[in-house]
């Protein structure tokens, strides 16, 4: 067999966005292999769909203002409406230190561009949300652009385009291992059933992206995290358009998806299986309470049990993405560890990883903070638990 282009490993959204964006600067002999029997194996069919610049780093605002640009022209450039709704995004603060976090993160968001983010009162936040308590609020942020995708869309879009374009694409391949030459050159992706060689590889395998990286020397720092959601039975006690509601203390947060009000609340993982994502009757209680306490009109409308689900989010130790070629082996690319903000930025991050391999940098965005050597040279992005 003559060797693909280019084999990107993993078909969720980034390495759909990856594939697209290769075959639109004219790449040609693209092999996207997964091991799903189809689309959507992965954690982008589990993601909620929030969409959000207000970050607490530059980079990352700067990811989600290129992305927010891709998805207006999505349709166009796909035919697939990404279903970009802004809703807007609102962040209730219960404390001083917390106001204080969303104000300094405001600072940052401003300097990148996103004027449009402002701080808010307890009475903003009742105009914005009349369903939410008071009690205990001191105040808020609120960036109206933020709000909502479609992560089955993106996917669609971008997976749609890129056959148009020559894509391949090949369900059920499940990766055992990369064979590299002695000089550190991958030349080879190694499946259950077949070798396949190589000019250029990306690993774009979500929580799962870190195994095939043993024996490159670089231990990708990629860990899986479990996210649990509870969808409440079929409702119109929120409107549709409520924007996404987020307690900055504890991080629960909700927001209404297809006639259900969706629930969430972040957990450390189940303790010893990280790659666990059955969902916790005690988490369900937990976030339960939390949401009949803070959005009363809620106590009457129950959880479906059965509907509810968890998914795993790809975390990286600075819980940025990691994005560029591996420190040592050059032809082999990596699109990795969004730690939970993967749909809103596979736009970005796309377009971006085609620029670096189509021309050896990016021209959209200045990428460094998100370069893998960081962690070999312990030069991490600053984390902020926050947001
Ligand atoms: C509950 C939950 C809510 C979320 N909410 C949001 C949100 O609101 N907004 C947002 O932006 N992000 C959200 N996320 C995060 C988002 O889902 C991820 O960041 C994003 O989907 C990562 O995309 P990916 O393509 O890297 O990974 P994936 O979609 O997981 O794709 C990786 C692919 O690799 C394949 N694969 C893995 N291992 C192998 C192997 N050995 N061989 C072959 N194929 C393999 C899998 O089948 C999969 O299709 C959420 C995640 C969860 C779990």
């Amino acid at each position: 067999m003559t060797a693909p282009e280019v084999v990107i490993l993993g078909a969720g959204v980034m390495g759909a966005s990856t594939a697209w964006h290769l075959a639109r600067r004219g790449v040609r002999d693209i092999l996207l292999l997964d091991r799903g029997a189809a689309p959507g194996a992965g954690s982008t069919a589990r993601a909620t769909g929030g969409f959000r610049a207000q970050f607490a780093t530059e980079i990352n605002v700067r990811l989600s203002l290129l992305s927010r640009a891709k998805l207006r022209s999505f349709a166009n450039d796909t035919g697939v409406d990404p279903g970009y709704a802004p809703y807007g995004y609102l962040w209730l603060a219960t404390t001083a230190q917390e106001l204080a976090a969303l104000t300094e993160a405001r600072r940052v968001q401003h300097a990148a561009g996103l004027a449009e983010a402002v701080e808010v009162t307890p009475d903003d936040i009742r105009l914005l949300n009349p369903a939410v308590s008071l009690d205990g609020i001191v105040g808020g942020a609120w960036c109206p652009t933020d709000g909502f995708v479609a992560p089955l869309a993106l996917l669609a879009g971008f997976l749609a385009g890129a056959e148009r374009l020559g894509v391949r694409v090949r369900w059920g391949a499940e990766i055992e291992r990369l064979e590299l030459e002695t000089h550190g050159r991958a030349v080879a992706v190694r499946t259950t059933t077949e070798r396949i060689p190589c000019g250029t590889v990306v690993n774009a395998l979500g929580a799962w992206a870190a195994r095939p990286m043993e024996g490159t020397g670089f231990a990708l720092p990629v860990t899986p995290l479990r996210r649990q959601v509870a969808p409440t039975v079929p409702t119109d006690v929120l409107p549709a358009a409520m924007p996404m509601t987020i307690f900055v203390g504890d991080g629960f947060h909700l927001r209404v998806r297809d006639d259900r009000v969706l629930l969430l609340w972040p957990t450390p993982g189940a303790p010893g299986r990280p790659f666990d994502d059955a969902v916790d009757d005690d988490w369900v209680q937990g976030v339960v309470a939390k949401a009949h306490t803070r959005v009363p009109a809620l106590r009457a409308i129950p959880v479906d049990r059965p509907a509810c689900w968890a998914g795993l989010y790809e975390i990286t130790p600075d819980k940025h993405a990691v994005l560029g070629p591996t420190p040592g082996v050059p032809n082999l690319y990596l699109i990795n560890g969004s730690s939970g903000h993967g749909v809103m930025h596979a736009p970005a991050l796309g377009q971006l990883l085609s620029e670096i391999i189509c021309d050896g940098k990016t021209s959209s965005l200045d990428v460094r903070p998100l370069r893998p050597e960081r962690f070999v040279e312990r030069d991490l992005n600053p984390v902020s638990e926050l947001l």
